[in-house]
């Protein structure tokens, strides 16, 4: 999904003590205890508090939303981590590797680590990469280096972002699927353009800081979880169970006027056009839902975080 800087902003409490405090940004010494890989242009992971951060296609639906402020003195507030690095699994460091023979049934190295399809086998590895970053943050904090605790947690909370968005639990409801054998090039053209549509409209909604989107982020509870992968495993299975609605909403969307011709730029002047033109409440009060879930598991895993740090 895209707004992940968005959503995550909007699931921190602000006001708490353990979020405001000011903390020393520190170099990258992380490479022998996580060879990744990851790509090399992107390796470095140096900081950039204070600067744009969103790759092109992105930052084309972006609006300002927060005081993304350089740092004073070498430091930054703990939200302001945590809000912009809860993005930077998708600035480049998972694209153009070479992580399975299977990856390409997903598309690419950075699908294979954003997304998970469990149809006979499990395909991808987002479930994985949240586990990881969770325990580099575990590590990075028994040194006492609070910068890369939050920042290793903020890329977890990506990949839990992730979990929860649907179309990455599953490349479509099974009737679609099963049309790949078939019709393999246009059938996965039509899947990849729902997945991007429903991507980008949450994305479109959320920096534009539509009401309901925030107000089912920023009002709904940490959900009761059974420890973290009760937290992972639960998020994904709501995530997966919305999919059909999803799919259902977005391609009456999508298919609107000319079916034969398949959109799937989803611009900002698309997606303006399409609020102003076509009656959005259903994917709207379905999006939210997906938000809520994704939300609730957020902020369990703050508090963790928090009760971890103090
Ligand atoms: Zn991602």
């Amino acid at each position: 999904m895209d707004g992940h800087d968005v959503l995550t902003y909007n699931c921190l409490n602000l006001n708490s003590d353990f979020f405001s405090e000011e903390v020393t940004i520190t170099p990258y010494t992380y490479r022998a205890f996580d060879p990744g890989p990851y790509n090399e242009s992107m390796s470095a992971f140096e900081d950039y508090l204070g600067k744009p951060y969103l790759s092109d296609s992105e930052r084309e639906l972006y609006v300002d939303f927060f005081n993304n402020r350089s740092p004073i003195d070498g430091k930054a507030p703990a939200w302001q981590i945590i809000t912009v690095y809860s993005y930077e699994p998708d600035f480049g460091m998972d694209r153009e590797l070479i992580l399975s023979p299977m990856q390409r049934i997903m598309g690419s190295s950075a699908s294979w680590r954003h997304e998970e399809y469990r149809m006979l086998f499990r395909f991808g590895e987002v479930t994985k990469r949240f586990l990881h970053f969770d325990r580099m943050s575990q590590l990075a904090m028994s040194k006492n280096d609070k910068y890369w605790a939050l920042r290793f947690a903020a890329r977890a909370i990506h990949y839990l972002e992730d979990i929860g968005t649907p179309y990455h639990t599953s490349p479509g409801t099974l009737p679609e699927i099963l049309k790949i054998p078939f019709l393999y090039r246009s059938q996965f053209k039509k899947i990849s353009s729902y997945h991007k549509f429903h991507d980008r409209f949450i994305g479109y909604r959320l920096w534009r800081e539509y009401t309901p989107f925030i107000r089912a982020v920023s009002e709904v509870n940490a959900s009761d979880f059974d420890g973290l992968i009760d937290m992972v495993e639960t998020t994904r299975k709501r995530a997966l169970r919305f999919l059909p609605e999803i799919e259902r909403l977005v391609k009456g969307l999508v298919h609107k006027g000319s079916s034969s011709h398949l959109r799937t730029d989803f611009s900002r002047g698309y997606f303006d056009e399409l609020i102003a033109v076509e009656d959005t409440r259903q994917i709207d009060k379905a999006s939210c839902i997906v938000l809520k879930n994704i939300a609730s598991a957020v902020k369990y895993y703050l508090e963790h975080l928090e009760r971890r740090f103090t």
